[in-house]
């Protein structure tokens, strides 16, 4: 059993105002969101924890909160959520208490965290999402990227994370990699029943998600995922797109 309790004691600590967005098997799911009072900055979300056996996620995006981002909120925003599925979280699963995996039920209407999730989106559109996942038979990092231009910048935020971590040599799917070694398409023959193909298709114009090999330490799983995330904002401000 992981405690939950600590995840919302550490937020509780950061001087960020947490928005609860609604209850999911008598557990809270939060959203924070972080903005400057200056200028229309890109709008970026960020998330974790919709798979409970991958701690990694939740870990990076409260790194991320924890941090001082002064200098980020002058070209974005950001709205966060840290843990999609708390119940999983607590209880190491995949799935959600009625064993259901979030990350292939967005089309769905009945699913608690998809309804809060969906809730929090309302007509919001994303410059960027950045979703955080691991992989438990992966040895090494890899991402999937969608694109809605298709201007990808998925090789080069492998080439930046090497410098944490090897890229996995094995194929997810056993699919060649799309885009260069470790980078993937987010596919459409995926539909939108994925959180990440569903902003792809109607809440965000550029989608990637974060996959880390669960051997890793904590610790170099969390720096992964932040070093994708910053070299895509990196990237994205200095194109201005
Ligand atoms: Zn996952």
């Amino acid at each position: 059993m992981r405690n939950y309790a600590e995840v919302t004691e550490r937020l509780n600590r950061l001087d960020v105002p947490i928005e609860l967005l609604g209850t999911a098997h008598t557990y809270p799911i939060h959203q924070i969101h972080l903005a400057s009072s200056a200028g229309t900055p890109k709008h970026i979300f960020i998330t974790g924890g919709m798979h409970g056996d991958e701690p990694a996620g939740v870990e990076a995006v409260l790194r991320f909160l924890a941090r001082d981002n002064t200098a980020l909120l002058k070209n974005f925003s950001f709205s966060v959520i840290p843990c999609i599925n708390p119940y999983g979280y607590v209880h190491n699963t995949r799935e959600t208490f009625d064993d259901i995996d979030i990350n292939r039920a967005f089309e769905t209407e009945d699913i608690a965290e998809v309804t809060i999730v969906k809730k929090a989106l309302g007509q919001t559109q994303f410059s960027l999402t950045i979703d955080f996942h691991e992989d438990y038979d992966a040895t090494g990092f890899y991402l999937y990227e969608g694109k809605r231009d298709e201007k990808y910048i998925g090789p080069q935020l492998a080439t930046a994370a090497k410098a944490i971590g090897p890229i996995d040599p094995e194929a997810p799917g056993e699919d060649a990699p799309d885009l260069a070694e470790g980078v993937y398409k987010v596919a459409t023959a995926w539909g939108t029943q994925g959180l990440a193909p569903y902003l792809l298709h109607f809440h965000s114009e550029h989608v990637i998600i974060s996959e880390t090999p669960t051997v890793w330490s904590l610790e170099q799983r969390a720096a992964l995922h932040l070093t994708i995330l910053d070299t895509a904002l990196d990237i994205i401000s200095e194109r201005d797109v």
